[in-house]
């Protein structure tokens, strides 16, 4: 049996955080891990912004909502979810991916939570596990699945090392460079074709 494991952000819908700061103009949730490098400091200083633009839960999934999924994202869903189970391993979390999970038809996905107050307020956050993508792939390994994982990016990397194999989607340059072994597809004809390359099994176009 295959399993596909897929990365949310970047491969399937626009990177959250980006998004949500262009969208309301807040210049300050702009910051990633590569200017805060520490996710505890980066994230207390989201939910901190946050609270200060009094922006809760729901005002929150409005934006998100209005984001949509990338381009042809949902017709390559449904296209691999008819040839593959498929898993979405995400470092987002449960509420901010709600809006447009329901816009891709409610695939299955392992990501993190958040806890929020009466008010609407986001107080705090929960992840899952420690490197949670590769742990997902390994357990799948453990009830004999062949995992066939894909992402865009360094937080992928794991994930696709410890799978059967790895594909990279709409990668940045970096990540090209220092992981020659796997495939990249730019396009999502492109990605299709490379699920049924790494498949053991005929998987019909
Ligand atoms: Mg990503």
């Amino acid at each position: 049996m295959e399993i596909a494991c897929l990365d949310l952000e970047g491969v399937l819908i626009p990177e959250i955080w980006i998004n949500f700061a262009e969208r309301t103009g807040i210049d300050e949730l702009r910051a990633t891990t590569r200017d805060i490098p520490d996710y505890d400091v980066l994230m207390t200083q989201r939910l901190k912004i946050l609270e200060q633009h009094k922006l809760g839960l729901p005002d929150i999934q409005e934006v998100i909502n209005g984001m949509g999924p990338l381009e042809g994202a949902r017709e390559f869903l449904d296209w691999l979810r008819e040839r593959f189970q498929v898993v979405i391993l995400s470092d987002t979390f449960y509420e901010f991916a709600a809006p447009l999970m329901a816009q891709l038809g409610h695939p299955t996905l392992l990501c993190h939570k958040l806890e929020v107050n009466d008010q609407g307020y986001v107080t705090n956050y929960h992840i899952r596990q420690k490197d949670p993508k590769r742990q997902a792939v390994l357990a799948f390994k453990g009830l004999y699945y062949r995992v066939i994982a894909a992402g865009d990016s360094y937080n992928d990397t794991s994930m696709l090392g410890e799978a059967d194999r790895g594909i990279l989607f709409r990668p940045p340059q970096n990540v090209i460079d220092e992981f020659p072994q796997y495939p990249v597809a730019t396009d999502y004809e492109a990605f299709r074709e490379a699920f049924r390359t790494a498949s053991v099994r005929d998987i019909q176009p």
